[in-house]
């Protein structure tokens, strides 16, 4: 399967989110890369973490991901589909919410990030 360059992200100069393409990691610090406004041209430098894993969620599958229930838990970048959303997304990370109880914080297409609980008893 091949990665797409393209991604949509906001632009600065359009003020609006545009199709952008990714240039490329920058040799001197890797966390960051050039993605280049396909509707302005300006170059924007963004945090290459991040487009990585934007890139990531544009291949998630539904048919792979595990299915999400507030009982299973879950690792870092792994995929879960919502059956009561109908949406894909990956764990970004985890965290401990004020009650004592363990969450993810998911990257969902369409609902966008969630926190979802797991490893409920
Ligand atoms: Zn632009």
């Amino acid at each position: 399967m091949s990665r797409s360059k393209f991604s949509q992200r906001f632009c600065g100069y359009c003020n609006k989110t545009t199709r952008m393409e990714l240039m490329g990691e920058m040799t001197t610090t890797p966390d960051k890369a050039w993605c280049r406004c396909t509707r302005c041209h300006h170059m924007t430098l963004i945090n290459a973490r991040e487009a990585l894993q934007a890139e990531s969620g544009i291949a998630l599958d539904a048919a792979k991901a595990t299915t999400y229930t507030p009982e299973l838990t879950f690792k870092i970048g792994e995929a879960i589909f919502h059956s009561e959303w109908n949406d894909v997304g990956k764990v970004l990370s985890k965290v401990r919410t004020s009650s004592g109880s363990q969450a993810i914080i998911v990257s969902f297409e369409k609902e966008g990030q969630k926190t979802l609980i797991e490893n409920l008893r």
